[in-house]
């Protein structure tokens, strides 16, 4: 068995942790991001070729749970988290597959870290017995990936934040579908808003003494592992059949689906190639043109879970390549306005017949825009979410419905509530200090 990986900050002002403990604090007490102190070393003959994705997982993974209290328990926690399909399948150009992430509870591929996390949260010891609340801040997918795989745990409570008309209405049913021990609360303002608030209240510690919190935000080690295993999965496959690496394309907001196959690639895995898709926020496609890597305030595009102006996963990249130059060369990065994601999804439809979601249309576009390969080598374009998820964008568009996936329909068919709340810090305090008023709600 190899050595037990510690975790240190991207910002280098935290001291070492091991994996339980960073998976339990999330952010780094400096702010910054938990990374391995180095990436472990795979040889890709080491994974059984007849494995599924969560034996795979586990092989994948072991190194980074190596001398961790969970690590006897990793291969439970893959085959309870990663129990769906994740398929590879060809495209028309015989020179393009798909991988399909949006086959799990709530029809996005958030469902892989949320449930791994979930799983992970579940076994790791609680200091005293009292319930622990989780808080959620989403721009749609995240929150009820969180939701669906925490719902009915005891002792947890989970807190959704998301920004009232903001999200599509399909992803606000969602959030408020859950009932019992999930939440949801309609902030009037922006995501920006629901993050600011849950920061505000973790940070608050007389709060936190009367009731404990943590979080489950996306640049949690517990959502980032789990997401290697499918770019793993999906690139051991095709070099055991075709003997050459898999590229990938994949859509990207706040960068922690690519940097999981860019850490798989690093970890010496048959990963070739990866581009990143944007929507019109254009901060990581100018910073690999060649400009300072300059983050901003997000604009509103039709592909919203991708709505990031400063995407937080930049430090782990800036981490893994700490020279620009290098890090330039082995990545690219195109945004696509939204009149090209509207292109891109009515040209698949009309020729093959195909429906996308717009956020694996930027990526769609690439394929688009790239010529037909040589060299024996394939694209693979990620699709992030079912396109069931976005019929507000879809339907006026195709000028007909998009059929919905029996899991999405029954979360659907329930009814839904969530609480209005003004968009201030003192609000969610407030609210977080109230019990009879939650009750009442959840009545
Ligand atoms: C979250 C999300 C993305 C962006 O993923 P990042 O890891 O933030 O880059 C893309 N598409 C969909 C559907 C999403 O929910």
């Amino acid at each position: 068995m190899s050595a037990a990986v510690r975790y240190l900050s991207t910002r280098g002002g935290a001291p070492a942790a091991g994996l339980s403990q960073a998976i339990a604090a999330g952010l780094a007490p400096d702010g910054g991001l938990y990374v391995p102190e180095q990436l472990p070393q795979h040889d890709p003959a080491a994974f059984a070729p007849a494995g599924s994705l969560a034996d795979t997982a586990a092989t994948l993974l072991a190194p980074f749970f190596a001398g961790d209290p969970l690590a006897a328990e990793l291969p439970a926690i893959c085959a309870e988290a990663l129990d769906f399909p994740v398929p590879l399948r060809p495209l028309t150009r015989p020179d393009a597959q798909v991988l399909e992430l949006f086959h799990g509870p709530t029809a996005a591929f958030k469902d892989v870290g949320a449930r791994f996390l979930a799983a992970c949260m579940r076994r790791l010891p609680r200091a005293d017995g009292r319930p622990l609340t989780i808080l959620v801040a989403t721009s749609g997918d995240t929150g009820a990936a969180v939701g669906a795989a925490f719902h009915h745990q005891p002792g947890v409570e989970v807190v959704i934040l998301y920004p009232d008309g903001r999200v599509s209405p399909r992803q606000a049913h969602q959030l408020g579908s859950f009932g019992d021990n999930v939440q949801a609360l309609a902030v009037a303002g922006r995501f920006d808003d629901c993050q600011r608030m849950v920061k505000a209240a973790l940070n608050d510690a007389a709060l936190q003494a009367g009731r404990p919190l943590s979080s489950a935000n996306s640049i949690s080690l517990g959502r980032l592992l789990p997401q290697m295993s499918y770019y793993a999965h999906a690139a051991l496959g095709w070099w055991r059949e075709h003997g050459t690496p898999l590229d990938f394309i994949v859509p990207t907001g706040n960068l922690g689906n690519a940097l999981a196959a860019v850490w798989v690639r690093a970890m010496g895995l048959p990963v070739g190639r990866v581009m990143l898709a944007c929507n019109a926020n254009a901060t990581l496609p100018e910073f690999f043109a060649g400009q300072d890597y300059a983050p901003r305030e997000a604009l509103a595009t039709i592909a919203n879970a991708m709505d990031v102006g400063a995407p937080s996963n930049f430090e782990r990249l800036r981490w893994t390549y700490p020279d620009a130059t290098e890090l330039r060369r082995v990545l690219s990065a195109r945004s696509v306005d939204d009149a090209t994601i509207r292109a891109t999804v009515l040209r698949h439809a009309a020729d093959e017949g195909e429906l996308f979601c717009p956020h694996t249309a930027t990526a769609l576009h690439l394929l688009d825009q790239l010529p037909p390969r040589t060299d024996g080598g394939a694209w693979a374009v990620v699709a992030t979410a079912h396109p069931a998820k976005f019929e507000t964008v879809l339907e006026p568009l195709l000028g007909r419905p998009v059929p919905v996936p029996p899991s999405l329909a029954a979360m659907l068919a329930r009814p839904a509530r969530a609480a209005p709340l003004a968009a201030e810090d003192e609000a969610l305090r407030t609210w977080l200090r109230a019990p009879a008023e939650r009750l009442s709600l959840s009545a």
